[in-house]
C-alpha cells in the first residue's frame, strides 16, 4: 500500500480496513452483511448507540452533548447551522480563516444575515487569528470558527471569546486529531472523511439543549431536532459509513485515545516543518508558523519549477497525494491519525534528499 498523504478522503487504518472486509459479506450472527441489515434492527440500532458513546467519550464531550449522524458532508452543514441557529431577524457572525470559512459564510448570507467578526482574506489566508482579534459580536445567534483550516494549511490555537454568544466550530479536519475543548462550543460537525472514517456521514456534536427546538419551521428532514428525537434514524441512514466509523473509534481508543494521538500528531507535524525550516529557503511553509496546522502541512518550493517534479518523484517514491489544493498550488501533507509516523519520516527524509539535489 502507497503512503497516503490525502487530503480527504483520507488513509485509514490497515487494521479497520482488514477487519471491515472479514466481516463485509457475513457480519457477526447477522448472517448478512450490516449493509444489508434493516434501519429498524436492533443490531443497527445498538450501532448507532455505541458509535455515539464512543464519539462523545472520545471527544471528551460533557454530559448533555448529542451526537447526530447526517449526510451531506460538513458541506450540508453550511447550510443546517444558519438554517437551524439563526432566527429570523437575528444575525450570526462568522471567522473568515480559509476557504471553508467563507463557503460556511456564504450559505450563511443565503438564509439570513451574516456578518465578518474576523477576515484573514487579505493576507491570502496566511494567518490565523489571535482569539483577541475576533471582533465580538453581542447579540449573535452564534460565532462560527473553522478550527482547521484543510486546505490553507492553518489552526486555530486558542478561541475566541463569542460576548455570550454561543460558539459553533467545523472540526472536519481535526476532530480526534487533537483534544478539543467542547465545553466551549455549543455545536461541532465534522464530515466523517479525515479522523472519522470513510466520506458519506457527518457526526455534529451538540448541547442536546440547543438541538431540541432548533428549526422550528423547516421542513423536517433539515431539522436537528428530528435526528434527535429519532436517534439518527429518522429516514434510512448511511448504515455503513457508520459501521465504519464504529471501527475507526475503536481503533482511536487502542491507539490510547485522542492525547496520545495528539502528541503523535505533533511530532508527526514536527518532523516536516523541520524539514521546512532547515532547508536554508529550499522549501517555504505557507503561512505563518503560530497559525501552522498540526493536520495539513503545506509548503512551497522557493523555485516554483521544480514543484512538478516534486511531486513526480514523490509519486515515484510511493508517496500519495502531496499535489496541495488547486486553489493554493504547491505541496500538502495530510496527516490525520491513520498516517504512521514512518511514513512522516520517510516524506521528511524524501524532502532533505530532495533540497539537497536541487537546491
Ligand atoms: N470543512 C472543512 C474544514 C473541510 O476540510 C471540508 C472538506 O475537506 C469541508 C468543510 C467540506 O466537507 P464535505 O466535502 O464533507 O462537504
Amino acid at each position: 500500500r502507497k503512503m497516503n498523504f490525502n487530503p480527504g478522503p483520507a488513509a485509514l487504518p490497515l487494521e479497520v480496513l482488514e477487519e471491515a472486509r472479514d466481516s463485509l459479506v457475513s457480519h457477526g450472527k447477522l448472517g448478512m452483511s450490516i449493509m444489508e441489515a434493516s434501519h429498524r434492527s436492533p443490531a443497527v440500532e445498538e450501532l448507532f448507540r455505541e458509535t455515539e458513546r464512543r464519539l462523545l467519550s472520545l471527544a471528551e464531550a460533557p454530559a448533555g452533548y448529542r451526537v447526530l449522524f447526517m449526510g451531506g458532508g460538513a458541506s450540508a452543514q453550511f447550510a443546517l447551522v444558519p438554517m437551524n441557529l439563526l432566527p429570523r431577524g437575528g444575525f450570526a457572525a462568522y471567522a473568515l480563516t480559509g476557504s471553508f470559512a467563507e463557503k460556511a459564510y456564504e450559505e450563511a448570507a443565503r438564509v439570513g444575515r451574516a456578518e465578518i467578526a474576523f477576515s484573514s482574506k487579505e493576507s491570502g489566508w496566511r494567518r490565523a487569528p489571535v482569539p483577541e482579534e475576533v471582533r465580538s459580536t453581542p447579540g449573535a445567534a452564534y460565532l462560527h470558527v473553522t478550527v482547521n483550516n484543510t486546505i490553507e494549511g492553518s489552526q486555530w490555537n486558542g478561541l475566541p471569546v463569542t460576548g455570550g454568544a454561543p460558539l459553533v466550530g467545523d472540526v472536519t479536519s481535526c476532530l480526534l486529531g487533537r483534544r478539543l475543548d467542547l465545553s466551549k462550543f455549543s455545536l461541532v460537525y465534522a464530515g466523517a472523511q479525515k479522523n472519522l472514517g470513510p466520506a458519506g456521514v457527518t457526526a455534529v456534536i451538540a448541547k442536546e439543549s440547543i438541538l431540541a427546538d432548533a428549526g422550528e419551521g423547516l421542513p423536517l428532514i433539515f431539522r436537528y431536532a428530528t435526528y434527535l428525537k429519532n436517534d439518527s434514524l429518522y429516514n434510512t441512514p448511511p448504515v455503513h459509513s457508520v459501521y465504519m466509523m464504529n471501527l475507526v473509534l475503536r481503533w482511536t481508543e487502542r491507539q490510547g485515545g485522542v492525547a496520545a494521538l495528539e502528541t503523535a500528531n505533533a511530532a508527526k507535524a514536527k518532523r516536516l516543518y523541520d524539514a521546512i525550516d532547515r532547508s536554508g529557503g529550499f522549501y517555504e511553509g505557507a503561512v505563518e508558523e503560530a497559525a501552522r496546522s498540526m493536520m495539513n502541512v503545506i509548503w512551497r518550493i522557493a523555485d516554483r519549477k521544480l514543484e512538478n517534479r516534486f511531486l513526480a518523484m514523490a509519486e515515484e517514491n510511493g508517496f500519495e497525494g502531496l499535489a496541495g489544493h488547486r486553489s493554493v498550488g504547491g505541496m500538502r501533507a495530510s496527516l490525520y491519525n491513520a498516517v504512521s509516523p514512518e511514513s512522516c519520516g520517510a516524506l521528511a527524509e524524501f524532502m532533505n534528499e530532495f533540497a539537497r539535489l536541487h537546491g
